[in-house]
């Protein structure tokens, strides 16, 4: 008899919300009684999935900057979903946690070296958050080329989930895994979604209200054609089991305990899956297509009819583009006489935050050479701006319909401490031939331009 198994993807991800003046995230009204959404949403979903020990049995994965202000606010809930991916760990030899890319960024619209650093900062922060290699990595808005996937390859990642329409074939097996070829012989695995019930969870509240009821009506019939082993997969967002939708975690909790065994089906997740059923069949992806945008990413990057009113967004990626391409310049030059590797160098920018971190020995590690200390502090000064540089990237500035809301202002306010920083480490003037880039980047509610939330952080850092 063949095995049917089914598996819960949540993906658990919150913007930077935090004034990169403070560091902490400013009271957000909408979310009161709580101070902000981030506390909202935790005990919304966070802490009641945790306690209900769901994050067992999903696969999920979680953005690591919301791991980053889960440790440090609610270190609890987070140890509670570390431990539960540990139990699986070491009595399945597989975990369900997958990685993310540290920021968010929609990678196909980045440069090679930013996607690399994205993708080893994402493997970065899992190794220290679960003490373990990260084997899957869940793409922000499943935004995906060719590229990403050798890059990803190439850094040991296995396994991907994606939407069925990314894949060339129009009428693939949901319920089974697929090679995508790459570079060398290589491949990386891809679990395709099921499409229909992974949008029934997320946008008809009815059919998750009874655990019982979702198997017997909506999952059982997924299983009809006899045959191969399968595992029908949904993914959504995480926050859907408990904030989006109101007490959701018992849902999952049925689900898990109860109404998957008496129907015979199997939870499961895809880095256990891959263990008895590795992907036979092969495919290829359609490049530039994500879960949330049907339109070539133009929801990140050009006019599409996702959002009403996106004029804003195609300026708003050219202005924040316009200033990664100056402060790279600046940092290739700077650095070329410290190391022979600066994209290598600059992986060192996520590192670089720690208290216990040796600029001087991870320079010399990297095979650089040793710094007289105005070349370290100019150092540190430079990576703090790629630091900002990458963040400003977060694909949250451009999800949303207008440009007066806190994402798109915080990437400008980014791009503006990246540009400060930069000029403070190099006595460099950047700002100006900059200005005019994100003066055309307006609000169409009130007007509100990018040029002047740039200035305004400029000169409230330069006060200090
Ligand atoms: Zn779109």
């Amino acid at each position: 008899m063949s095995l049917k198994a089914f598996c819960v993807h949540g993906h658990f991800y919150q913007p930077p919300r935090e004034d990169p003046f403070t560091g902490i995230i400013p009271i957000e009204i909408g979310a009161a009684p709580y101070s902000n959404w981030n506390e909202r949403i935790v005990d919304d979903c966070y802490r009641p999935n945790a306690e209900e020990g769901n994050f067992g049995s999903l696969s999920f994965n979680i953005g690591p900057t919301l791991s980053e202000w889960l440790q440090i606010n609610h270190p609890a809930v987070l140890k509670r979903v570390i431990d539960d991916d540990r139990y699986n760990f070491d009595h399945l030899g597989a975990g369900n946690a997958m990685a993310q890319p540290y920021h968010h960024t929609i990678l196909p619209l980045a440069t090679s070296q930013d996607k690399s650093t994205q993708i080893r900062w994402g493997i970065e922060a899992f190794k220290k958050c679960y003490g373990r290699n990260p084997r899957g990595m869940w793409l922000p808005e499943t935004a995906v080329d060719v590229e990403t996937l050798e890059i990803m390859a190439a850094n040991g990642i296995e396994f991907t989930i994606l939407a069925p329409w990314q894949s060339v074939f129009p009428t693939l097996d949901p319920g089974l895994p697929y090679k995508v070829k790459l570079e060398g012989n290589r491949y990386l695995t891809v679990f395709f979604y099921d499409r229909e019930l992974s949008s029934n969870i997320s946008f008809n509240p009815g059919i998750t209200a009874n655990a019982d009821e979702f198997v017997q009506k909506y999952l059982a019939g997924k299983f009809s054609t006899a045959g191969k082993d399968r595992m029908v997969l949904v993914a959504s967002d995480g926050e859907l089991y408990g904030h989006h939708q109101q007490f959701r975690y018992k849902f999952l909790k049925q689900l898990f305990h109860q109404s998957l065994q008496k129907a015979g089906i199997k939870s499961a997740f895809p880095e256990d899956w891959l263990k008895y059923q590795p992907a036979v069949e092969s495919t290829e992806i359609i490049e530039k297509t994500s879960w949330s945008c049907m339109h070539e990413l133009k929801r990140w990057s050009g006019v599409c009819d996702c959002t009403p009113h996106p004029e804003w967004k195609k300026p708003l990626r050219y202005a924040l583009d316009e200033t990664a391409k100056i402060l790279d310049g600046i940092f290739l030059d700077e650095t070329a006489s410290i190391s022979q590797n600066p994209w290598t160098l600059r992986d060192l920018a996520i590192h670089a935050r720690e208290l216990n971190f040796n600029l001087q020995s991870e320079v010399t590690e990297l095979g650089g050479k040793m710094l007289k200390q105005p070349e370290v502090t100019r150092l540190y000064l430079l990576l703090r701006s790629q630091f900002e540089r990458q963040r400003m990237f977060a694909s949250c500035a451009w999800f949303f319909e207008d440009f007066d809301r806190i994402e798109p202002q915080n990437a400008v306010k980014y791009a503006a401490n990246a540009v400060y920083l930069t000029e403070k480490a190099t006595g460099q003037e950047i700002s100006k031939g900059l200005l005019s880039a994100f003066e055309s980047v307006k609000s169409w509610r009130n007007g509100l331009s990018a040029g002047k939330v740039f200035q305004d952080f400029k000169e409230r850092v330069s006060a200090i």
